[in-house]
This record gives structure tokens, C-alpha cells and sequence, in this order.
């Protein structure tokens, strides 16, 4: 039930040149088709990105924030703090590896984890922190590491979102201590499904790579042992071509994310939809990589619900998604003994939060069809 007549806008999609399209033909036919040179390759231009950082490819952000885990030595009996406000692989990884998930409530205003409950979230089991950059803002960097540092916690970034993005100047990845990214379909550098692991030396990128593959290691022809239990998280050189293609974009794909989100920012300005009260992300448009766009709804003072909300805009064409319910009130969480009330920024806007479409491919013009439906379902719909 499409009521206009133009083409359905999803809120993601991913852009892939032609060039990129040939050269995974190219990879198809020439005989080496798993993790091979292609996967060399990716690994040594994201290297060259992250400042000559060691690098490991994976086949998703997940595998490599549990083997970042690993790395540090993080294990049962470990508490590591981390957000409600994300992807709920963030603190499954942390359980994958038998240590606790201890989260800190957000700050409303970034909707990134809030640095001072963070730091009163330290315990002397606490291990390591896990921040999230979600949309792509990062948190505040130096203070983050001075609490790290402080307190002698290991670090893993879940910059699954931030690949881009940048903290005064300096490209998330190129500094810190461990730096976890997802090349997940969705994020804005794809390998369809993939991830990179920033490491710290040669021996952290030796055991990424041992529990990237079964723990193998392989001397001369015919030389093998398994010293340490990896898993299978390799990725196939297929993958790895794709994301090779869409490295060489990755700063006009910022630029035009940028461009987009600062369009809406103007066209939602003085609108129905601001005038109701509904939230808007920090405007940012130096730092962030503008991974999503997503506003809060002021359900109180809305004669429908966020998801009657989402269906009306599919109604006008326009595709949204919820980016993310507060992970604590799932109920793999609930039965390890979280409930409401315990994170309320983060529970607050995961009831309300929308995702509005935002990708490369947009048009100023798609961004003003977007806000011009939010306007018109906050005018019908507003309650005051
Ligand atoms: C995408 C994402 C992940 C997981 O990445 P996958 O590649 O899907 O495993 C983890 N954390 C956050 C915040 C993400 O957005």
C-alpha cells in the first residue's frame, strides 16, 4: 500500500560501483575464492587507514569484538562495562567469552555511553570497556583512555558504525588500544558481511589471526600445530574484493553523509515535527560519520504508537527501522536479573527511536520527502 507514486525509499542501501561488481567477477574466475590475496590486500589498505596499524580481517563485527575479548584476556570472573544502547552482538560477545556485561546508562543527548556512569560502573573486577559509537559520534576519546588508563582497564572499541569517523581529526581505528569494525551490508563500508580487528603489535595480530582459524599455525610445506582454540572466522576473498571497492570511496561517502544529515537538519528546522518535540541527534559534522539519522518521538503527545508511526511512513513509500530497543530488556538479559528502570535514558529512547533513511545514494530531494512525511504524521497525529 504504496499511496504515492514514487519508488520505495528503504532507510539503507548499500552503493556498489561497477568496478567493484567486475572485480568480484574477476575473483570468481580466478580460482582462489576464499581468504586469499584479496583478504591481504584489505587488510594492508585498512593498515594504511588506521596509520600503519596492524589489521586482521574477519567475517563480521561480531568475531572480532569476541576475539578482541580474547586478546586482552578478558574471561569468566571479568565484568566489562559497556551501553544498553546497541546492537545487542556488543554484549552477547561478552557472555560468548564467560565474563559479565555490566552496562552504564547513556547520556541523552549523544546516546553514547555516559563517560561519568561509566567510571562509577568500575569495580575491582572490571576488565575492560567496551564504548559504542553509535551513528558513528564517538565518545569523548581522551577521556575515555584517561579512564582506561586511570583505572588499568583494556579497551575494546565497538566502532562497528564508526568506520569514517574521526576524534579531533584523527581517524577512530588509527589510535587506542583495541578497535573492533562490522562491514556488515548496513554499515557505511561494506564487505556484505565482514569486520576488521585493529590491533596493538605483531603478536596481537599473530593470535587474531590463530583464533581467526582454528589456532593453526603453519611452517614450511608441511608444518602444522594448533596451540590455541580458534574458531572459523575467516573471510572469503569474495568479501574481502567488495570491500576492497568500497575503501576507495570511504571519504565521499562521509562527505555525502554529511551533506544529507545537515539537509535535514534544515529541512526539519521550524517543522511540525520539531515543533512537537521531537529529538534530534547532535549535530555534528566533523567527527561523526553519520551512520544513521534517527529521531525520537515524543509519544506523549502522539495519537499513535512508534510502530503505527513506522507504518504510516511506509504508507507515503518511505522505509524505517528501530536502531535499538535498550538490550537490557531482552529477555536473555532479564533472567540474568536486568529490568526497567535500571537504564532510563537508554529504555526511553529505545521506545522511541526511529531510524530515518539515510545512505549514499539519497537525493536532497529524497531528505525533503522524508521530513515532509514526518512533518505531515506529526500534524495529523500531534496531540497539543
Ligand atoms: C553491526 C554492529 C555490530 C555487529 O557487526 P556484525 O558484522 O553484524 O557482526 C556490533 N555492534 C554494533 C554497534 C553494530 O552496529
Amino acid at each position: 500500500m504504496n499511496q504515492t507514486s514514487l519508488p520505495f525509499l528503504p532507510f539503507v542501501r548499500a552503493e556498489i560501483d561497477e568496478e567493484t561488481i567486475q572485480g568480484v567477477v574477476d575473483v570468481l574466475r580466478s580460482g582462489w575464492i576464499t581468504t586469499g590475496p584479496q583478504n591481504q590486500q584489505f587488510e594492508a589498505e585498512l593498515s594504511a587507514y588506521c596509520g600503519g596499524r596492524p589489521v586482521r580481517s574477519f567475517n563480521s563485527g561480531t568475531a572480532t569484538m569476541e576475539i578482541g575479548l580474547r586478546i586482552a584476556g578478558v574471561g569468566a570472573g571479568d565484568e566489562v562495562i559497556t551501553t544498553p544502547m546497541t546492537w545487542v552482538s556488543t554484549s552477547n560477545v561478552i557472555l560468548e567469552v564467560g565474563a559479565t556485561p555490566v552496562f552504564a546508562d547513556i547520556d541523552p543527548a549523544t546516546r553514547n555511553i555516559d563517560l561519568d556512569l561509566l567510571e562509577k560502573a568500575i569495580t575491582p573486577r572490571t576488565k575492560a570497556i567496551m564504548p559504542v559509537y553509535l551513528s558513528g559520534l564517538p565518545v569523548d576519546m581522551d577521556r575515555l583512555y584517561a579512564i582506561a588508563r586511570e583505572h588499568k582497564l583494556r579497551v575494546i572499541e565497538d566502532a562497528a558504525q564508526a568506520f569514517g569517523a574521526t576524534w579531533r581529526g584523527k581517524r577512530i581505528g588509527s589510535f587506542g588500544d583495541i578497535v573492533s569494525f562490522s562491514f556488515h551490508a548496513n554499515k557505511n563500508v561494506t564487505s556484505i558481511e565482514g569486520g576488521a580487528l585493529v590491533l596493538n603489535n605483531e603478536e596481537e595480530a599473530l593470535t587474531a589471526q590463530k583464533y581467526r582459524l582454528q589456532g593453526i599455525t603453519r611452517t614450511g610445506f608441511d608444518g602444522m600445530d594448533c596451540d590455541l582454540l580458534g574458531g572459523k572466522y575467516n573471510l572469503t576473498d569474495v568479501a574481502a574484493r567488495v570491500g576492497l571497492g568500497q575503501l576507495k570511496h570511504v571519504e565521499r561517502f562521509t562527505d555525502k553523509r554529511r551533506q544529507l544529515a545537515r539537509a535535514y537538519f534544515e529541512a526539519f528546522a521550524g517543522g511540525a515535527a520539531a515543533e512537537l518535540g521531537v529529538q534530534f541527534p547532535v549535530q555534528n559534522f566533523t567527527d561523526s560519520n553519520w551512520h544513521m539519522f534517527q529521531i525520537a518521538l515524543p509519544l506523549d503527545r502522539l495519537n499513535l504508537t512508534r510502530a503505527e508511526f513506522m507504518a504510516q511512513l511506509k504508507e507515503r513509500g518511505i522505509g524505517s527501522g528501530v536502531h535499538y530497543p535498550a538490550l537490557h530488556l531482552f529477555t536473555l538479559y532479564r533472567a540474568r536479573g536486568f529490568r526497567e528502570g535500571m537504564f532510563p535514558h537508554a529504555e526511553k529512547l529505545g521506545a522511541s527511536t526511529v531510524t530515518l533513511p539515510l545512505f549514499t545514494l539519497m537525493s536532497h530531494d529524497d531528505v525533503t520527502r522524508v521530513v515532509r512525511a514526518v512533518d505531515e504524521i506529526c500534524e495529523q497525529h500531534g496531540t497539543h
